[in-house]
């Protein structure tokens, strides 16, 4: 482990795979993942960047740094070239889950000598304005500059250079257009991004869509419960936020249900606001696991396209 203060913590979620929480100013606590392979490291999202620790006065700010000290201290950082007999580094794989300002914050600190991979549904949404859709603007974080070395497809299982990652991409526009789910079939579980977590409701804000989000739900499950069978084992979910260790297929069946009673008006209401001059309306289920914050005409389209109507409340 690092001796540095850092706005990091370190935790080791299965043999292959550690858990990196960055403590940061605007409370987002973003979930970032590392994978360890024999030549090459994985990285699931990077945070939100070096100038938004929560504590401004820490040593290390730096994620890169952060996560490469504590390889290191494992012995997990680099490898032995058979060939030639150099230690070598192990080359970075960033995937973004999504291009939100909490996932790509750290992204520049890889962009020079990393791969990235980023959902290809819709590579306008992360070419064109970037600034806006990532909410960097909004929030005053500079937009990282970077290449995306593969843009991922549909239930595309992954290779780089011959090595089997044993992952698997899926696309899950809802969140956002470009947010994806990852399926580790080594470790079986799913990198879930922002589509799923407990107790936080899941935001459907300015670059969301509803309709798809449901969507890209139900196929979701579907895929969940292909390989719960296939594997007679239970899929969890590690997620962009909050939660690492729940059971995939019943998150999913549980979000499912919120989202329809949300969209029938029986979810409870549990908050209106007014969030950068857009009416948000939070409605949780019953027991207040899971949730929806939306801005108001993003649930009033997907209500339209279901058929349900409802008089939405007034934001406060
Ligand atoms: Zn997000």
């Amino acid at each position: 482990m690092t001796t540095k203060t850092s706005c990091f913590t370190w935790k080791t979620l299965n043999p292959s795979t550690y858990r990196v929480v960055q403590n940061d100013i605007l409370k987002e606590l973003p979930f970032i993942y590392v994978k360890v392979y024999p030549t090459l490291l994985l990285l699931v999202d990077t945070g939100c960047g070096p100038n938004h620790c929560m504590d401004p006065t820490v040593e290390e700010k730096s994620i890169r740094s952060y996560i490469e000290t504590n390889l290191e201290a494992e012995g997990r950082l680099t490898y032995v070239d058979p060939e030639t007999n150099e230690t070598k580094n192990k080359h970075w794989l960033v995937f973004i889950t999504h291009t939100h300002y909490d996932h790509i914050g750290g992204l520049f600190e890889f962009a020079d000598d990393s791969s990235v991979f980023i959902s290809g549904n819709d590579r306008d949404y992360i070419l064109k304005d970037l600034g806006c859709n990532s909410l960097c603007c909004a929030f005053n974080i500079p937009t990282p500059k970077f290449t995306v070395a593969h843009w991922l497809q549909q239930n595309e299982k992954l290779t780089f250079n011959g090595v089997d990652l044993h992952l698997e991409s899926l696309l899950t526009p809802g969140h956002t257009p470009d947010e994806i789910a990852l399926y580790d079939s080594e470790e079986h579980v799913i990198y879930a991004g922002d589509s799923l977590y407990e107790v936080l409701p899941i935001y459907i804000i300015e670059t969301s869509n509803m309709i798809e989000y449901i969507g890209s739900m139900e196929t979701l499950l579907k895929f969940v419960r292909e390989k719960n069978e296939a594997t007679g084992k239970r899929l969890i979910t590690y997620s962009g936020h909050i939660t690492d260790n729940v059971d995939t297929e019943n998150l999913i069946v549980e979000t499912i249900a919120c989202f329809w009673d949300t969209l029938k008006g029986k979810a409870v209401l549990d908050k209106t606001m007014v969030m950068r001059e857009k009416n948000l309306l939070i409605y949780m289920s019953e027991n207040r696991n899971v949730g929806f914050m939306c801005i108001d005409t993003k649930l009033e389209e997907a209500k339209k396209h279901f058929g349900f109507e409802w008089p939405l409340p007034t934001s406060a």
